[in-house]
């Protein structure tokens, strides 16, 4: 705290990201990145572009970017909005779409970096508990405040939780929530659930938002979009071109592009990580553990008779990192992401030892 701090940054409480160890020889299941390597062509893109030309901007519209994931979701360009990765994203789209006289919906178990923009930008929310079993019950939201909100945001599937809701279902919220903007957080899409891209056509107030950092297997780039209406998209470019005119540099751009066009790449490394997430869920089942049914690249879980804090920090000792939340209703869960084979079976022979 100093003297010369703006009464905004003295009340704000910032999102704490995962922790990024320095260690070496560590199995990190922490913050759900990819155990497998990003697309080889989206490194080749990039150690191409690696070259004189970085002495130039890039180009600050990233048009080519923008071409490559229109041609990739079949909507145009200017339903597209990319940004330094999708956290960037989410906040352009609080501060444009979101912030309104009456509050934006959010469930209570749900992505910690929601509250942390309404609390920057000033933005009233109203947290919607999920049901008992982490499900969100759509009509929990239509029903409040006789059907008036600032606009409705969840991942899907939800994090930490895994669970997903089926694209009719995001379809019903759409039909009975024309007034806000609903926006649909597809970071962990890939891993077995259903996309609502194809109904931004449809439905001129749906955001869709998507991350390069999981299942593209590139955390490390900083890449994030977003699908919608012309309308939405051009209220993002407004903040964005407020507030930074290149956050696509060229390296990312070329990486980027590449990685999109990369299908196969992604289809194969997602069905290694959903098969070996069968394969987990299945070993911690024996142990004793109650899992969420997960179609992300983690499982949210839970043993009945070991504190878990207490398995967090056993694991630790054994160089595995998980992650905990210390908060209300999830206190006793473990959100552990989905490794490789070798990793999840080191992490399964650690939990025997410790349950
Ligand atoms: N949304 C959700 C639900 C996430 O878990 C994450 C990762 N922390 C993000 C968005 C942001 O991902 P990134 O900024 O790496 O694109």
């Amino acid at each position: 705290m100093s003297r010369f701090w703006s009464e905004t940054i003295k009340s704000l409480t910032p999102y704490v990201p995962g922790e990024q160890p320095k260690l070496s020889q560590l199995i990190k299941l922490n913050t759900n990145e990819s155990p497998y390597g990003p697309s080889p062509k989206a490194i080749a893109a990039i150690a191409g572009a690696n070259n004189d030309s970085l002495r130039l901007y890039p180009d600050p519209n990233s048009d080519h970017l923008k071409q490559a994931i229109a041609n990739n979701y079949q909507v145009k360009p200017n339903q597209v909005f990319v940004g330094n990765g999708s956290d960037e994203v989410l906040g352009h789209a609080f501060l444009a779409l979101l912030k309104h006289q009456d509050p934006i919906l959010f469930p209570d178990i749900t992505y910690s970096f929601y509250p942390v923009y309404c609390n920057l930008y000033d933005i009233s929310f109203e947290n919607i508990p999920l049901k008992e079993d982490f499900s969100i019950e759509i009509n929990d939201y239509l029903s409040y405040n006789q059907g008036k909100n600032g606009g409705i945001i969840f991942p899907n599937p939800n994090a930490p939780t895994g669970k997903a809701l089926s694209k009719d279902q995001i379809e019903t919220l759409l039909q009975s929530n024309k007034n806000s903007v609903v926006i649909i957080d597809e970071a962990y899409v890939d891993f077995g659930c259903e996309s609502a891209v194809s109904l931004v056509n449809q439905y001129d107030n749906l955001l869709v938002v998507h991350t390069l950092s999981k299942s593209r297997a590139l955390a490390g780039l900083r890449v994030g979009y977003a699908i919608g209406h012309p309308d939405l998209i051009e209220a993002l470019e407004r903040v964005k071109n407020s507030f930074n005119s290149y956050p696509i540099d060229k390296l990312a751009m070329a990486g980027a592009i590449a990685a999109i066009e990369d299908k196969a790449y992604l289809q194969k490394i997602s069905a290694a990580v959903i098969d070996t997430r069968k394969n987990l869920v299945a070993d911690l089942d024996k142990l004793g553990f109650i899992t969420v049914p997960s179609t992300a690249n983690f499982v949210f879980t839970k043993h009945p008779n070991k504190d878990a804090s207490e398995i967090a920090a056993r694991l630790r000792e054994k160089h595995i990192i998980v992650r905990h939340f210390k908060l209300p209703r999830i206190d006793q869960h473990l959100r552990i992401t989905v490794g490789t084979n070798q990793e999840c079976k080191a992490l399964i022979n650690a939990l025997k030892e410790i349950v």
